[in-house]
């Protein structure tokens, strides 16, 4: 064989060795779906459709799905369906079975639908897959003292260079040019094996144009725990917060609502708490925990392992917090922890 058609046929190998791997995954994909959600039209069925009755070719369900594997996917551009999936063989494939139409929508057909769809109903999905996890029991394990461990932070969304819309957030940056970008604000149920459900998403927005301050990550905090208060009256919840939360709103909060917390405190964080909880620390000397982590790193050409020594100390009501701390899998080199657990 010349080395062009040995290169050629190494090449086609790899190429069906990789749609298999895509057929496997789809297909675990496809169970876990149907297993606990019963398909992508009972998962949508809340959601209402804003397009035009006479331009439908797709089911709204469809195009949502196609959403979803875009994130899924890590297309990162819709313009990346129409190169990834509409030219995938086994996606196409799938997406032809589940929703009987001859091809995998165009990005801009996605984008048409979802403009007219209410982004509080499709919340509303979010919220209720977890739901159905909580209620099959899938998440149980993961509570501690009976309390869902709900992580509360910030993240970016996205950034633009000029102004985008009326309620963008905006930041002076060292250069002198001004970034605009839209945070959100988000509670993520997570476990201790690394999984991370998010339940529910706050937009951090300027949406009074008359206001003198901007948004920020606290109001939104505010407005998400009361939806999130309404959404799940009974849901037994830790928060799991970074000290910009540590402050007596949000311990009045928590309180009202019977929700537990737990305060991860860096050092710069709130002098006035560390000096309370130095004091409070000093009368419980058995509230310190050392965990010994290794992490295993490797590349094709190099193994090594580093360690690290963990320290943890809090100040809690329960002795037995030390059972729970440093169950995750985050390397921290010293965290103080304020909690109610
Ligand atoms: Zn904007």
């Amino acid at each position: 064989m010349s080395e062009a058609n040995e290169e050629q046929s190494h090449w086609i190998e790899e190429a069906e060795q990789e749609l298999d791997e895509q057929r496997v995954l789809l297909k675990a994909f496809c169970g876990t779906l149907y297993h606990y959600f019963g398909g992508w039209q009972k998962l949508f069925e809340g959601v209402r459709d804003g397009r035009h009755p006479g331009l439908i070719r797709y089911p709204l369900a469809g195009l949502l799905s196609a959403g979803v594997l875009m994130y899924l996917f890590r297309l990162g551009a819709r313009r990346q369906i129409n190169y990834q999936l509409r030219g995938n063989p086994p996606s196409q494939t799938k997406f032809e079975a589940w929703f009987e139409v001859d091809e995998v929508p165009h990005g801009d057909t996605l984008n048409y639908a979802f403009k007219r769809i209410e982004p509080a109903e499709v919340q509303e999905v979010v919220c209720q897959m977890v739901e159905t996890l909580i209620r099959k029991k899938v998440l149980y394990r993961w509570r501690v003292y009976g309390n869902f461990l709900l992580a509360i932070d910030g993240t970016g969304v996205l950034t633009f260079q000029s102004r985008h819309c009326e309620t963008c957030m905006a930041r002076k940056l060292k250069n002198g040019e001004t970034l605009y970008y839209h945070p959100v604000l988000e509670a993520k149920l997570v476990t201790a094996n690394g999984f991370a459900f998010s339940l529910m998403t706050e937009f951090i927005e300027n949406a009074d144009p008359q206001a003198d301050k901007q948004d920020c990550e606290l109001k939104a905090f505010y407005r998400l725990s009361k939806r999130l208060k309404a959404r799940f009256p009974h849901l037994p919840i830790c928060l799991l917060l970074d000290g910009l939360f540590a402050g007596g709103p949000t311990f009045q909060l928590c309180q009202e609502h019977h929700w537990r917390f737990m305060i991860v405190l860096q050092q710069a964080d709130l002098p006035q708490v560390h000096r309370t909880y130095d004091l409070i620390l000093s009368q419980t000397s058995e509230n310190h925990k050392h965990i010994r982590l290794g992490r295993q790193r490797r590349t094709i050409t190099l193994c090594s392992m580093r360690m690290s020594i963990s320290t943890y100390a809090w100040v809690g009501s329960r002795r037995s917090t030390r059972n729970i701390i440093g169950s995750g899998r985050s390397i921290i080199a010293t965290a103080r922890i304020v909690t109610t657990l």
